[in-house]
């Protein structure tokens, strides 16, 4: 088996419920969305990045894993492109006793339910209709698709979180709408986060917008945040 990687490298995690984090970086190569706020869009080519063996991938990891890191996060891209080969990265990462993060749209209940066993933490993002991820004829499936990898995260007793990226764009309806979607689905006690992400650099929100996009998740889920990625502000990649 073979993976592509775009890029390994040590930062401090900038997003999310466990920003601060000192974190390994795995990206992986391939995307086939389209979000207009994507921050990544070098490693969006499948053929971006370098090939490796899993062995020759699974040396890079232990070269480039410095001391005292608390993580190692598949990235990409989206990782779940490459589904089979995370799955034995994070592996070898799990039998290292340090902890595995999955960054994913969750796109593929079935490509995701491979990877989860070997993850210890999995953000579930959800994207807004406006984000140009997919067109709106495939956007409900997708979602679809999101709600399953929560369940199932949830139900194997991950660390699962949810994260939104809005923007100015965002509509306060359609996100109401995805809020009610996500907690029919799952009970409050069930998540250990929820972030609202600003985009950064386009189309950023107005305050005002922030406020009325917490104020619908609130009541669904007390401990809401809005945190912006925090890694841009100390130049971190
Ligand atoms: S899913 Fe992620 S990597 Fe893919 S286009 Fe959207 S933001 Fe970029």
């Amino acid at each position: 088996m073979k993976v592509r990687l775009f890029e390994i490298f040590t930062s401090v995690e900038g997003e999310g419920i466990l920003y601060g984090t000192k974190t390994l970086f795995v990206r992986l190569a391939g995307c086939p969305f389209t979000c207009f706020y994507c921050d990544t869009k070098e490693s969006l080519p499948l053929d971006s990045g370098n090939e490796y063996s899993i062995e020759e991938a699974t040396k890079l990891i232990d070269s480039n894993l410095q001391h005292q890191t608390y993580k190692v996060n598949f990235t990409g891209g989206d990782p779940l492109i490459q589904h089979q080969a995370v799955a034995e990265l994070a592996k070898h990462v799990q039998s290292k006793k340090i902890p595995t993060y999955l960054e994913s749209s969750c796109f593929d209940i079935d490509r995701f339910n491979h990877v989860l066993p070997f993850i210890d933490i999995a953000k579930i993002e959800f994207k807004t209709r406006d984000s140009n991820f997919v067109d709106s004829q495939h956007h409900e499936k997708l979602t679809e698709h999101a709600i399953k990898c929560l369940g199932s995260s949830i139900k194997s007793k991950k660390t699962t979180y949810i994260k939104i990226v809005v923007s100015s764009k965002t509509r306060a309806d359609d996100f109401k709408y995805l809020v009610n979607q996500i907690f029919n689905s799952v009970l409050r006690d069930d998540i250990d986060g929820f972030i609202i992400q600003p985009t950064y650099g386009i189309s950023e929100p107005s305050l005002e917008l922030l406020l009325e996009l917490y104020d619908i998740v609130y009541p669904n889920f007390v401990d809401v945040k809005v945190v912006p990625q925090l890694h841009k502000f100390i130049g971190a990649p």
